[in-house]
This record gives C-alpha cells, sequence and structure tokens, in this order.
C-alpha cells in the first residue's frame, strides 16, 4: 500500500546530518533557550522576511497565544473557517471566545473574504487564515475589503501549519498578515522529531506580547505582567532539527508541487485537486475533489493507494462544540466539499515508480458520468 505520508523517509535521508546536531544540542548542557532555538527563529525570520520569529511548544498553542497577542478574550469574536481540522475553534476555545465560521473558496479551500465581511459584528477582533493543504489564502483581499468595511481594528492572524514556504512571489505565507502561526508536527512541511511550534510577526508590540505570554506572563523573572501567560517553549534538540530541515525546504516543497503536477494530468473528467496554482501551494495535502468519494475510495484502495479524508466533520458539527456558543453562516462550500474530499499520497521522498502507480490508479477511476449512470 502506498501510504498518505512517510515522515520517517524524510528523517533517513537527513539522518547524519539531523543526528550530528542533535548530538551537539544535547552536550550543550542547555536544553531551553539556548543555541540552536536562538539560530533557528533567526534563520527562520530570514527565511520568511519577518523581524521575529518565535519558536513555541506547538501550533495549537502559537494560535492561541496568537490570538491572545492580537487582543482576542473571553466573549470575544473570532472568524474563520469551518473546514481546517478544528485547531482555531480549539484555541478559541481555550481564551474563551467565540469562534465565528465564513465560507471556503474553491478550489484553493481557503476562507472566502467576501463571506468573512458578512459574517462581522462588533465582537470580532481577529480572522484566522488557514492555508490548507499548504495553499495560499486570500490574506490581502481580505485586509482591503475589511479597511473598506471600516474594520482596521480587526487583526489578521495567518495559520501557516500546513503552508510553510508558500509564496506569491517575494513574499511568503506568514508575512502576509499581522501575525502567524506555525507547526513543526512530524508530518509537516517543515517537521521537527516530536512537538514545535512559532509565532511569526512584523510587529514590535506582538512580538513583545508573544515572548512574555510564551513564559508566563515575566517581564522580569518572576514578576507576572502579562495575565495569560503561561509555558510554550520549543526544546533545543527539536529547535536543532528545524534547522538542518529548513536548508531543505524549498526543494522539498519542489517535489511536492511536482506530486501535484503528475496527479493532475492524470485525473479523468469530472475531478479536481484543491490546490492553488504555482509557488501559492507547497502541496502539505494533495486533496480531490471527487463526483463520488465512496467509489474513488474503494477503487484506489484496492489499487494499492492509500487515502484519508482531511477532514471529516466541520467544525460546528463537532459533537464536543455543538452546544457551545458560536455563530456560523450557511457554509454552502464548506458543506457541498466535506462529503467529496479524498487525499492521496504526497511526501517529497515519494519514488517515482510510486508517483506512476498513483497516477495509474487516478486514471482509471470512473469519470463523474460513468458513476451518475451507476447511481441510477
Ligand atoms: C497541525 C495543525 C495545527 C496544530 O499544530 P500542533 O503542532 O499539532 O498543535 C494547527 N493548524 C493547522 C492548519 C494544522 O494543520
Amino acid at each position: 500500500m502506498i501510504q498518505i505520508n512517510e515522515p520517517a523517509r524524510e528523517y533517513a535521508a537527513l539522518a547524519s546530518s539531523i543526528e550530528a546536531a542533535v548530538l551537539a544540542s544535547l552536550r550543550s548542557g542547555r536544553w531551553l533557550f539556548g543555541e540552536a532555538t536562538e539560530g533557528f527563529a533567526r534563520d527562520f525570520a530570514r527565511y520568511l522576511d519577518v523581524t521575529h520569529v518565535l519558536p513555541v511548544a506547538n501550533g495549537t498553542d502559537a494560535l492561541e497565544l496568537a490570538l491572545r497577542a492580537v487582543g482576542v478574550g473571553a466573549g470575544d469574536e473570532v472568524v474563520t473557517a469551518a473546514n481546517a481540522g478544528g485547531y482555531t475553534s480549539i484555541a478559541c476555545r481555550v481564551i474563551g471566545a467565540t469562534p465565528v465560521y465564513a465560507d471556503i473558496l474553491m478550489p484553493t479551500m481557503t476562507l472566502d473574504p467576501n463571506d468573512v465581511v458578512a459574517r462581522l459584528s462588533d465582537q470580532v477582533k481577529a480572522v484566522v487564515v488557514t492555508h490548507l493543504y499548504g495553499n495560499l489564502g486570500e490574506v490581502d483581499g481580505l485586509r482591503v475589503l475589511l479597511d473598506a468595511a471600516g474594520r482596521a481594528d480587526i487583526a489578521i492572524v495567518e495559520d501557516c501549519a500546513q503552508a510553510h514556504g508558500a509564496r506569491m512571489g517575494e513574499r511568503l505565507a506568514g508575512s502576509l498578515g499581522d501575525i502567524a502561526t506555525f507547526s513543526f508536527y512530524p508530518s509537516k512541511n517543515l517537521g521537527a522529531l516530536g512537538d514545535g511550534g512559532a509565532v511569526a510577526t512584523a510587529r514590535d508590540d506582538l512580538a513583545h506580547r508573544i515572548r512574555l505570554l510564551r513564559q508566563y506572563g515575566w517581564e522580569p523573572r518572576y514578576h507576572n505582567v502579562a495575565a495569560y501567560g503561561r509555558n510554550s517553549r520549543i526544546d533545543e534538540v527539536q529547535a536543532a532539527v528545524l534547522r538542518i530541515k529548513l536548508q531543505h525546504l524549498d526543494a522539498m516543497n519542489c517535489a511536492r508541487r511536482a506530486i501535484l503536477q503528475a496527479y493532475r494530468d492524470a485525473l479523468p473528467e469530472g475531478y479536481r485537486l484543491c490546490v492553488a496554482e504555482g509557488e501559492a501551494t507547497v502541496g502539505h495535502l494533495a486533496v480531490l475533489l471527487c463526483p463520488n468519494r465512496e467509489t474513488a475510495q474503494v477503487h484506489l484502495n484496492r489499487m494499492g493507494v492509500q487515502t484519508d479524508i482531511h477532514y471529516p466533520t466541520l467544525d460546528p458539527d463537532q459533537p464536543a462544540w455543538r452546544d457551545l456558543p458560536m455563530r456560523s453562516g450557511p457554509l454552502s462550500t464548506s458543506r457541498l466539499a466535506v462529503d467529496r474530499i479524498l487525499t492521496l499520497p504526497c511526501f517529497p521522498h515519494l519514488t517515482q515508480a510510486e508517483i506512476a502507480r498513483v497516477c495509474e490508479a487516478l486514471h482509471s477511476l470512473p469519470s463523474a458520468s460513468q458513476t451518475d449512470a451507476a447511481a441510477h
């Protein structure tokens, strides 16, 4: 079976340099806030072309801290998409903020700026744009619409957990909004050997808030000056791994885009990939939009291709959150897509032979008219 993702291959390809870096950080005797964390923060800030990168413990913490930094508190509202895996909703719940769900655009499956504006209220303090599946969302267009609606006060947070390296010309995901969050979970485009995350921003005031919040709210040590401060740190060992892997990120993203292109060329009529054009995607996930998902899933699995669904349930429909405060529009595109999406294998060390086998399986999918006929 060809797997959706196999991060172990990436490790194997870089093992000797990763192991040397890990050993050096173990022997340094400084296992938190040492040279590796500082070095990675500097390297990643230069890569993104932002002034500040603040490493934290994981991507969900990064979202919570970024929302708090832009002033979101209990009872405030945060507009976001309903199809992005629930991470922003989780951050809102921790804060006591209310998520407000707006619809998405095809084919990128990212937030629709017009629907965000239709959801605005006086309580909205921030919008989280998730660059889903590696596709850049419309941050610039959203900023223009918010400003035109007289809401320059609303902050835009980019969730870049699936989009390390996605770009529009010289501008990268993570440098487009007021503040941005990253996860370095092992399967991400830039993945650690455990947990890790970061907040990026060009704004000094927000960087200062994050620096306080991630270390108990202290300034100086033992003086709590930020009310919701807590502990969210990255390990030196993970930062050392990330510093090595960052050097290979662009090449690995390139390999992911080549896989998407091969799949796109193999698809029969009626199927499409949820991708942005050119370098505006980094192919975190290869997600197919199927006329009939059930049929496609069975066919691909029979052909030895593993599939998965990212994500099977919209946030407002999740059992744990159904009775909590939320607002939502009709979400017509989100609801149409949620039953048709199907994730295919996509990772930088997929072999040419495996890519060819997936393409063959895709090429032999029943076309939209065949699945229609079967349904009658
Ligand atoms: C993985 C992911 C997160 C959460 O990151 P963790 O490091 O697992 O907490 C947040 N948002 C998106 C879009 C993700 O894919």
